[in-house]
């Protein structure tokens, strides 16, 4: 056998597909979604391509969300871990800066959202919707406190892990 007789390999099948659990594709948005396309659990509107707070428009598509997917599977994008003596005697300040953050990234973007807020003795874990605002959360926190902040992220960037001390 020589290799002109071989016909070219053009694609490979994989056969060992046992993952059965979410992907991170289950979240992106597959292919084109119809304009407009609006979530019914919290409204977001899909046009020119991302999603927006847009007002409903008439006659629109429905489809959930992937911020929307993500929350109804618990499985989140992002984790922040707060932790320290010091945030233990500011536990209140700590979230509601974490809870202004969120809404000043989820006004721009409606994908960017806290998902849960994991109250701990010695420690938050606050868990997101994107791979953005733990960093956006993080940052806020070493602003206003200083502390130790430590970014994560996975090889492919579709997971982050922030952490945050002080
Ligand atoms: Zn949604």
């Amino acid at each position: 056998m020589n290799a002109q007789s071989k016909p070219p390999i053009v694609r490979k099948v994989r056969k060992d597909r046992r993952v059965q659990g979410p992907t991170d594709d289950t979240y992106r948005s597959r292919g084109k979604l119809p304009e407009p396309t609006v979530c019914p659990t919290c409204g977001a509107v899909y046009h020119d391509g991302r999603w927006t707070w847009a007002e409903r428009p008439a006659g629109a598509h429905e489809e959930t969300c992937p911020a929307c997917h993500r929350t109804h599977d618990r499985y989140p994008a992002g984790f922040v871990t707060v932790s320290g003596p010091f945030f233990e005697t500011h536990r209140e300040e700590i979230v509601s800066l974490a809870r202004n953050e969120e809404s000043a990234a989820k006004a721009e973007h409606p994908l960017r959202r806290i998902m849960a807020i994991e109250e701990h003795p010695d420690r938050l874990v606050i868990t997101t919707t994107d791979t953005h605002l733990p960093r956006g959360i993080g940052e806020a926190l070493s602003r206003a406190y200083h502390g130790t902040l430590d970014l994560k992220y996975a090889e492919d960037q579709r997971l982050v892990r922030v952490a945050w001390a002080r």
